[in-house]
């Protein structure tokens, strides 16, 4: 198992990608380099589960995570990546790489702590912003137009008296048919356990296929990267079943009338495009008060995702706030 690393022209120091340079990156010198296409036909379809690395440059054992193809060396420092982890077939095809430097992020983190009124006042100043890496995570990207056919029993509300003379509200039932198309996106990350699966898919929407460059492991240098462990067809079902829910919302929000039952639909995909794109995240838990919440800022346009922890007393003071005005105003009709 060779790993690999890229060494500055001038002074021989291991290079990074920079974010805003959008090149490798000599961290003593400042020298760049750019990216030439990545040489594939060198490498094998071996595809070994857990790799041992040595580092070339100063002969230390380098511990990697099951599946990491991007790391560092943790006596000398040095940038490697493992091109031998992605055989051909599991190749990611698209790439979003860093645009957002770590400064960048963890001023975005912070700022985000000090946003919003349900979480504790002091969660900004608390909170301890611990182990933030930047990593390239790999999704499953699926865009896919749908075309569905449905039926469902639509109601009429009207009013009848009856021989008493008191107004009764009744509902009169029609059969309805329709038909729509819709299109759906959706970003499912490839691997367990490097990131939060739901904040990873709230994250994405944002990003356009058009932005993808072709994926190019130097991109990786510097940061940790991870090859994909879940098959295509397992997130596309994952993918199906989210649209399957969005469509019934959407087959409802068309019926006419002022009520319904007995909602069925069949769809159809009428295209599909799927790939597999490595997304560069940055991922950082922090502490408050012992407990550890993680987050995620999109490396590519910034965008951020986490867990906060709720004031419950401020929930519950809203809540006795909303109660308090419903009393009052029930008071104030009662009287009037
Ligand atoms: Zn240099
Ligand atoms: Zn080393």
């Amino acid at each position: 198992m060779e790993a690999l690393t890229i060494t500055c022209n001038g002074c021989g120091a291991p290079l990074m990608y920079h974010p805003k340079e959008g090149k490798l990156w000599c961290e003593r010198c400042g020298n760049t380099q750019g990216i030439s296409p990545f040489p594939w036909n060198g490498v094998s379809n071996a595809f070994i589960k857990a790799p041992q690395y040595h580092c070339a440059h100063c002969g230390s054992k380098m511990e990697t995570a099951s599946h990491q193809s991007a790391f560092r060396c943790p006596s000398c420092g040095t940038y490697w990546i493992d091109p031998y982890l992605y055989p051909e077939e599991q190749r990611p095809e698209g790439l979003l790489p860093f645009r957002v430097t770590k400064n960048e992020a963890e001023k975005r983190i912070q700022q985000w702590l000090g946003q919003g009124f349900f979480y504790p006042s002091s969660l900004k100043k608390a909170a301890r912003i611990e182990n933030l890496k930047g990593v390239y995570v790999p999704s499953w990207w699926f865009a896919m137009n749908v075309y569905v056919e449905y039926e469902a029993e639509v109601g009429y509300y009207y009013t009848e008296k009856d021989a008493q003379g008191n107004v009764k509200q009744k509902v009169r039932w029609e059969h309805h048919y329709g038909k729509l198309s819709k299109e759906y996106q959706d970003r499912i990350v490839a691997i367990k356990d490097v990131v939060n699966a739901n904040y990873f898919r709230e994250l994405t929407p944002s990003l356009r296929w058009d932005d993808l460059l072709t994926f190019n492991p130097l991109y990786t240098l510097g940061f940790e990267a991870y090859v994909h462990t879940r098959p295509e067809e397992i997130a596309f079902e994952e993918a199906k079943k989210a649209m399957e829910k969005d469509l019934e919302k959407a087959v409802i929000q068309q019926l006419p009338g002022d009520t319904y039952r007995n909602v069925s639909y069949t769809y159809q995909i009428t295209s599909l495009k799927s790939m597999l794109v490595m997304v560069a995240l940055w991922v950082c838990s922090y502490d408050y008060r012992g407990k550890k919440y993680q987050v995620l800022v999109n490396g590519w346009n910034g965008a951020i995702k986490g867990e906060k922890p709720i004031a419950w007393w401020k929930v519950l003071l809203v809540v006795l706030l909303i109660l308090a005005v419903i009393g009052l105003l029930w008071w104030w009709f009662s009287r009037t």
